[in-house]
């Protein structure tokens, strides 16, 4: 079941971890020990506009209140298991928490501002073939203060506190993008969202958010009329024989729902498109004709696309389109009129990049993997042929 985030996490040591809290519940923990709203407040900027890590540093309460609320709480960030930082500075954290599980969280860095890609999940029970963390299976949904501490520690690891100005941060951005579907996640999802939304703490604006979903089509809305952040959608085929092989969770929600659900996107207007993501596969999706049966799908939908060359992990059945046929299925798109520029893959040599995220726990073996794989492949090849040539 889903951790319940509207519940103090208690931690091994049974003192309450303060951070992950949303503002509701730190208000009732401190008026249960019969504090004011507004030292909840005072120690609510401390954590999340100082990056306070201990109460002794709350030097504006007094040293009783301090010592008081040392007994029964603290302020805890997940802890680094290990830190890497590739070649082209993207750096990534293997992050530990309480009770020994482990995910993964990613900074991408441009000149002078960049994103921390957040995982919602340790694992995830979906099956994307393409996906590294796929072949994962699912351990549990990440609580709101595990969600929130990944954040935390991306800026510490950047000295980033007290909160900067939006123009001196290095750590502009949030994409939850790491392992895990965000929306099978969402409650725990929203709270740490709201919490680092909230100006007089961590302050990034719902603008500098975007939510990637695999396409959980029940829960789009919401993520729109609760959190209004960018919506992102993993589309990578546009058709639904093609979608279904290689990302199972179409059967459940397939093409037209998706499409019917971004086009009532709350706030997506074409000042706020919706970006679709698309991962370029060799001589699956990479063709002319799917570039146009992607113009076709997307009708009467504000959208932009994000290209993004295949990034290979050990194992897998799949390999990148060529760089001529990506350009050409770009300038497909472009010439419709749409922006779509390829991501430039960072961090692969530290297996950063986008699909390449995984800790323990397998799936399935590499080998029967591939071995699905590449006859799914080619039965999704056959179809789309067939499809093809009666248009
Ligand atoms: N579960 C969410 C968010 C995490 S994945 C989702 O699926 O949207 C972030 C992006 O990386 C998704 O668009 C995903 O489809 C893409 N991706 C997964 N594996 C990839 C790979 N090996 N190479 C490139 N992109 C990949
Ligand atoms: Fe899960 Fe997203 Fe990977 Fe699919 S692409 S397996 S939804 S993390």
């Amino acid at each position: 079941m889903a951790p319940d985030s509207s519940r103090p996490e208690i931690t091994t040591e049974s003192r309450t971890n303060l951070v992950g809290l949303s503002r509701g519940a730190l208000s009732a923990a401190f008026a249960e020990l019969g504090e004011k709203p507004f030292r909840a407040k005072q120690v609510w900027h401390w954590i999340y506009h100082r990056g306070a890590v201990d109460f002794a540093a709350m030097t504006d309460l007094s040293k009783d209140l301090r010592l008081k609320l040392e007994g029964h709480f603290v302020v805890a960030r997940p802890t680094i298991a290990l830190e890497q930082t590739s070649t082209d500075r993207t750096r990534k954290w293997l992050v530990q928490f309480a009770d020994g599980q482990k995910a993964e969280t990613v900074f991408i860095p441009e000149d002078d501002r960049g994103a921390v890609c957040v995982s919602s999940q340790v694992g995830c029970t979906l099956t994307c073939r393409f996906c590294h963390t796929g072949t994962q299976r699912l351990v549990r949904n990440l609580t709101s203060s595990e969600i929130v501490g990944q954040f935390m520690i991306a800026r510490d690891s950047y000295g980033e506190w007290p909160t900067p100005t939006d123009a001196r941060r290095m750590l502009s951005n949030i994409v939850l993008m790491g392992m895990g579907e965000p929306l099978y996640n969402f409650e725990n999802v929203a709270t740490a969202m709201k919490i680092i939304m909230a100006d007089d703490g961590i302050a990034v604006g719902k603008r500098r958010i975007t939510l990637s979903t695999s396409g959980v089509v029940p829960q789009i809305h919401r993520c729109g009329s609760e959190l209004g952040v960018n919506l992102a959608i993993s589309l990578h085929a546009a058709d639904d024989d093609t979608r279904s092989v290689i990302m199972p969770i179409n059967k459940k929600y397939p093409l037209k729902e998706l499409m019917r659900a971004c086009r009532e996107y709350p706030g997506a207007s074409n000042a706020r498109r919706i970006t679709f993501e698309y991962v370029m596969l060799k001589g699956l999706n990479d063709t002319p004709a799917h570039a146009r049966a992607l113009i076709k799908l997307v009708k009467d939908i504000p959208c932009k696309f994000n290209l993004i060359p295949f990034n290979p992990w050990p194992g897998t059945a799949y390999e990148c389109s060529d760089a001529a046929t990506i350009e050409a299925f770009a300038q497909i798109l472009w010439n419709a009129g749409f922006t779509a520029p390829v991501r430039n893959p960072r961090g692969r040599d530290i297996l950063a990049a986008c699909g390449q995220l995984k800790t323990d726990s397998e799936k399935l073996s590499a080998k029967a993997r591939r071995t699905r794989d590449a006859a799914e492949a080619e039965t999704a090849q056959q179809a789309w042929a067939e499809k093809a040539a009666s248009v």
